[in-house]
């Protein structure tokens, strides 16, 4: 799996991100739950590990023991 170059919400771990001030390289939104800030994460398996805890989070998606 290549997950080379790409970006990931450090809040949700969505990879739904844009870069809503083209002056300000640094900042980053995510579409999916509103995080703006300069911290992304580029790491897929971190990223995944914290959609699962966000996932968890939220308490209405499914409880797996
Ligand atoms: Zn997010």
């Amino acid at each position: 799996m290549k997950e080379f170059n790409r970006k990931f919400c450090p809040n949700c771990g969505s990879d739904n991100l844009k870069w809503p001030i083209p002056q300000n390289w640094s900042l980053w939104e995510c579409f999916n739950c509103g995080y703006t800030g300069a911290l992304v994460i580029e790491d897929g398996e971190m990223a995944q590990e914290i959609k699962e805890k966000y996932e968890k989070k939220k308490g209405h998606s499914k409880n797996i023991l």
